[in-house]
């Protein structure tokens, strides 16, 4: 079994704002998330990224134009030997302006349904895999799977934070940013496999 760390992408790997990105034109990177994403690679995770793009539903732009989006993320890491192993959207919407994509599906954070995709596609162990977001939507679907979380305060994270501490659920752990994050990782991956402590919230 493989153990994953799953990334939001929007807020995580590249800058949020703008929001509803779609154009090659506003894709920058987040400094050294190709770093971070190497390092998992190297650390022996897959690294699998979970985006909602409800900008599909809401009429912004089409999934094709995701496809073009993400084809050139993953250009730009591997130009820093960083790889992602899978990616996941969401282009659904409840209250969607485009009929077709009006679903109440199970795959639109915060329901796990990304994950446990994953889960089935690569023979993921959620249980030692993390989940690294900018969002406690993103945080609520990672701890729903089983994963350990990390709130990350690039993106949305500090508006986020602020709300988290009205909220009953918190990440366990909270980092300035996705290399950060992955310091934390890899710390806690040293800990034996059963050591590992079940979630606190
Ligand atoms: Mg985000
Ligand atoms: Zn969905």
């Amino acid at each position: 079994m493989n153990k994953a760390v799953f990334l939001d992408r929007d807020g995580v790997i590249t800058k949020e704002p703008p929001y509803y990105a779609h154009r090659i034109d506003q894709l920058e990177l987040i400094p050294k998330s190709a770093n971070a994403i190497r390092l998992l690679n190297k650390s022996g995770f897959k690294v699998i990224v979970i985006s909602n793009q409800s900008g599909v539903a809401r009429g912004y732009y089409q999934e094709k134009d995701i496809q073009i989006y993400n084809n050139e993320m993953k250009r730009q890491l591997k130009e820093k030997d960083a790889y992602i192993d899978a990616i996941y959207y969401c282009p659904h919407y409840l209250e969607a302006m485009i009929k077709k994509y009006r679903i109440d599906c199970d795959c639109r954070k915060p329901k796990p349904g990304m994950l446990r995709q994953a889960e089935k596609d690569l023979n993921l162990n959620l249980k030692f895999s993390f989940l690294i977001g900018d969002k406690m939507s993103d945080i609520e679907a990672g701890y729903r799977a089983g994963c350990k979380t990390i709130l990350v305060l690039t993106g949305q994270g500090n508006d986020e934070l602020k709300k988290s501490l009205k909220m009953k659920m918190k990440p366990n752990y909270i980092s300035k940013d996705l290399y950060t994050a992955i310091q934390i990782i890899k710390r806690n991956n040293k800990s034996k496999e059963d050591n590992i402590k079940p979630l606190e919230w």
